[in-house]
């Protein structure tokens, strides 16, 4: 039986499309998925929508369809995302199917029987852009400080989860890293809003808030976000034995949500715990804040349709730090495509194919000697698997293009169509060198950039290849490339791409 490995969005609102943010969050999601089964691990990835509460309702009502009917709309672009960046989702959840309804009710009913849930009574103000409450504290002049709207102020009734009862335990989880949150920084946040942590209203009555999953036993209320969201993580993988997640990945922005209300409901409903949350910041467009306003909003298919899913990819990964906030800028996006992508790999491959195709007859040559190349590239793996470990995808990058960057100075050193007028035997060894670094990049790259991956494994004596990958440990041994093996055609990876 291979080891288990269970990762996870967040589950994004779906009263818009898809944000350029989720894109990376899926692409850093689909990383880690794609890193564990070249492990040999069992992975379940699972992404997927949030489909209740009152701004739903609204929007639907304003476009003169149901709920229901906005959300089947606007989840399709959300399944669409998934396919176009090649996410390797095992399944989609949204929080409208009868499956999760039906979790969501058991589970408060666990909670009802552990004595955590009790019906208060609650005044306080609510932002409907935020659909949450907000404190006097965080409003600016009165209003909102994310949508500047002012708050409507609302006196009800609701149901409470008793979330304080649970804060001391939290801390040690997350002090003694039982639930370990990535980077370092973020666990101090938690630690620090651990300090003021309150019982959560957990619903809200139907009339003010619409669409939502009806408390079991009192229909007149509806379950709030996080009652509802946050338990797709089990009720997605309901049926099989993935839970508890490895990794949830989100947003800093819901961190509180996920390192404490979730932790504490899991606690009261006798649940396992995720082990771990990482965190990583927003994006940030051309050095300002993304909005419509300012028409600087990213839209991942657009950069999709014009460079690919592997472009897209790799710069959300290589230009944005992976756990911090970082900004899309579309000129470093044409530089890092033609720097790091186009010229350092590209190029390298079609060259040395082509070299192999014109001395060699498109044969792999001989393992003739083998330079620093071992020692240097068993530390270049040593570094990036270091650095994928601590979910640094970034930094993991960085041995890639140094490596890639030493690979081309090694042919410019070289002189391989000087060695084929003078030294036969050496000019082997050098393409022979050549060709087992490019297997080594290729496997660097493979969870970033999966349609390139696949390329140069064809282009390889691919059956023999395919088979081993799965044993990555020995594919990162150096020489595992066959002499004597045939090579393939290898297509263009990564066409020029005019400016516009
Ligand atoms: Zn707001």
């Amino acid at each position: 039986m291979s080891e288990k490995f269970y990762v996870t969005t967040a589950i994004p609102y779906v009263n818009s499309t898809p944000h350029v943010g989720f894109a990376m969050e899926l692409v850093q999601s689909d990383v880690l998925a794609r890193l564990m089964r070249l492990q040999g691990k069992d992975v379940f990835f699972l992404t997927g929508t949030d489909e209740h509460g009152l701004k739903i309702h609204e929007a639907a009502l304003k476009q003169g369809i149901t709920a229901l009917e906005l959300c089947d709309k606007n989840a399709v672009e959300f399944v669409k995302l998934t396919e176009k960046i090649n996410a390797t989702n095992d399944y989609f959840v949204r929080t409208t199917n009868q499956k999760h309804i039906d979790f969501v009710q058991d589970l408060w009913k666990k909670l009802e029987g552990k004595g955590d849930i009790e019906k208060r009574h609650y005044e306080g103000l609510y932002c409907v852009g935020c659909e949450k409450f907000i404190s006097e504290k965080e409003l600016e002049a009165g209003k909102c400080p994310v949508h500047f709207d002012e708050p409507k102020r609302v006196s009800e009734e609701n149901y409470f989860f008793k979330l304080s009862k649970y804060t001391d335990q939290i801390r040690e989880l997350i002090e003694t890293e039982k639930v370990k949150v990535v980077p370092e920084f973020k666990k101090k946040e938690v630690l620090n809003m651990l300090d003021q942590i309150e019982d959560v209203s957990f619903s809200r009555p139907e009339e003010s808030y619409k669409w939502g999953v009806p408390i079991p036993g009192d229909e007149n209320q509806l379950m709030y976000v996080w009652c509802d969201a946050l338990p797709n993580y089990i009720s997605g993988v309901q049926g099989t034995d993935f839970w508890p997640a490895d990794v949830h990945v989100i947003g800093k922005d819901i961190l509180k949500f996920h390192a404490i209300y979730w932790i504490g409901m899991l606690l009261s409903a006798g649940y396992e715990l995720p082990k771990t949350i990482m965190v990583h910041g927003f994006i940030t467009s051309e050095g300002r804040k993304m909005s419509k306003s300012l028409g600087n909003v990213k839209d991942p298919f657009e950069y999709i349709e014009k460079y690919g899913a592997d472009a897209l990819r790799y710069f959300l990964m290589r230009e944005i730090p992976t756990l911090d906030d970082g900004d899309f800028s579309a000129e470093r996006f044409q530089i890092v495509y033609s720097e790091e992508l186009a010229n350092t790999f590209g190029n390298l491959v079609s060259r040395v194919f082509a070299m192999t195709g014109k001395y060699f007859d498109g044969i792999v040559p001989d393992r003739d000697f083998d330079d620093e190349w071992p020692a240097f590239v068993g530390q270049k793996w040593e570094k990036y698997l270091q650095n994928m470990r601590k979910y640094n995808f970034r930094c993991a990058l960085e041995e890639y293009v140094e490596l890639a960057c030493a690979a081309n100075k090694y042919v410019e050193d070289q002189k391989p169509w000087e060695l084929a007028k003078t030294d036969r035997e050496k000019l082997a060894g050098v393409l022979y060198n050549l060709l087992e670094l490019i297997r080594h990049l290729n496997l660097m790259l493979a969870p970033f950039v999966p349609v390139t991956f696949s390329k140069v494994l064809k282009a390889f004596d691919a059956e023999v290849i395919v088979e081993n990958v799965r044993a990555a440990k020995a594919e990162r041994e150096w020489g595992q490339l066959k002499s004597g093996s045939k090579l393939n055609k290898i297509e263009i990876l990564f066409p020029r791409i005019e400016i516009s």
